[in-house]
């Protein structure tokens, strides 16, 4: 009985096929911040994407600008002295931007920044005698400006990322900018609707630019416009639906949603991301690949599997041999020889996760 009721096997079940499962899922770029988590990922029903540098590439490019008092030249100048501070993707690209159609570099100071909103700053525009003029510059979305006279855009301008760019309160141009949608994004979301998840697109971009990449990934649900704070609200709401959300981000704005999301569903931060998003995710993917997000979740629905597996095994073999080995009909060797093969399957069992894919 002492024998046969040894509980190695008990024992290797849930360990092992953890070791195994999270160990394929970090050759996959898929990192668990604890075993807990592969729980959580059993009742998601809804995944929450960020779009800039999640579903896109976190890289954006100017691609036009459109002047209504000011020369493109003049409207890069301005924008990109206010923007020198800001780490802010729209910022990195107006400055390059400035830099490579050699637009003349002028002085700024007094710098701020509006979360969600835009940057302002006094700008020093040099003068035909050599003097400075101080020109207060905003640069941002069209709800940090009191009017902006969008019905003058060209219609290139049309589902892009757009800021507004102002020297003295004077609306002097605005700036398309854009990035390509990650190559696997459609096919992240459909692997999704596949396994019964649903997807929607959460940004602080405005809703035509969001709409745009929405429709291209066949995403039905848009929030837009939404205010970094304003994040976690979204998330929240969506709980209170009764569904448990997964939500995929990279940046410090995504930081308290994907916190949210983790306290009854799963956090995931895509490895490009911000040392905060990473901090807040129960998960990180490594890899700025849309696809590791499905493939962590049907990666950690396998080990949870196969840790059920094992557990049935584990007991079933138990339950089986211990009264025959207290009827005393089970001959002490071969209950060993059983005892060390039940540890062996549980094992073998859990090594087949080294090969789960996708
Ligand atoms: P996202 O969800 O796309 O990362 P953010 O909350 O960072 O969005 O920004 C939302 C919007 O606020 C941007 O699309 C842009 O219009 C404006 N904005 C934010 N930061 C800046 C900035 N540094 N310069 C200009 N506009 C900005
Ligand atoms: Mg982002």
């Amino acid at each position: 009985v002492v024998v046969i009721a040894c509980p190695c096997a008990l024992g290797l079940a849930t360990p092992t096929a953890l070791l195994v499962g999270t160990g394929r899922a970090a050759q996959l770029g898929i990192v668990v911040k604890s075993p807990e988590v592969l729980e959580s990922t059993r009742e998601i029903t809804t995944f929450v994407w960020d779009k800039t540098g999640t579903l896109t590439e976190a890289q954006l490019e100017v691609f036009d600008v459109a002047e209504h008092e000011a020369s493109r030249h003049t409207i890069l100048a301005f924008a990109a002295a206010a923007e020198r501070n800001s780490e802010h993707p729209l910022a990195r690209a107006i400055v390059r931007a400035a830099q490579r159609e050699h637009a003349p570099t002028w002085h700024a100071s007094d710098f701020t920044t509006t979360a969600g909103m835009g940057v302002s700053a006094t700008v020093w525009q040099p003068q035909a005698d050599g003097s400075q003029t101080a020109v207060e510059v905003k640069v941002g979305k069209a709800d940090f400006f009191t009017d902006v006279p969008s019905d003058d855009l060209p219609a290139s301008f049309h589902g892009t990322t757009l800021v507004w760019v102002a020297a003295d309160s004077e609306i002097i141009g605005a700036i398309a900018l854009h990035a390509p949608l990650r190559p696997t994004a459609g096919a992240a979301v459909a692997r999704l609707a596949d396994m019964g998840i649903s997807s929607v697109l959460l940004t602080g971009d405005r809703l035509e630019a969001a709409d745009k990449v929405a429709t291209e990934l066949g995403i039905t649900e848009v929030h837009a416009n939404v205010l970094p704070g304003d994040k976690r609200e979204v998330v929240k709401m969506l709980q209170r639906r009764g569904q448990t959300v997964a939500m995929v981000g990279d940046g410090v704005n995504d930081a308290a949603a994907l916190a949210q999301a983790g306290a009854k569903g799963l956090g995931m931060a895509m490895g490009s991301g911000t040392d905060v998003a990473i901090a807040a995710a129960d998960i990180t993917l490594m890899r700025t690949d849309p696809l590791a997000a499905p493939t962590a979740i049907t990666i950690s629905r396998k080990t949870l599997r196969v840790i059920k597996q094992n557990l049935f095994w584990a007991f079933a073999y138990n339950v089986a041999a211990i009264p025959l080995a207290m009827a005393g009909v089970l001959n002490p060797m071969i209950a060993g020889a059983a005892m060390a093969c039940s540890s062996v399957i549980v094992v073998l069992n859990s090594l087949r996760l080294r090969h789960a894919e996708r």
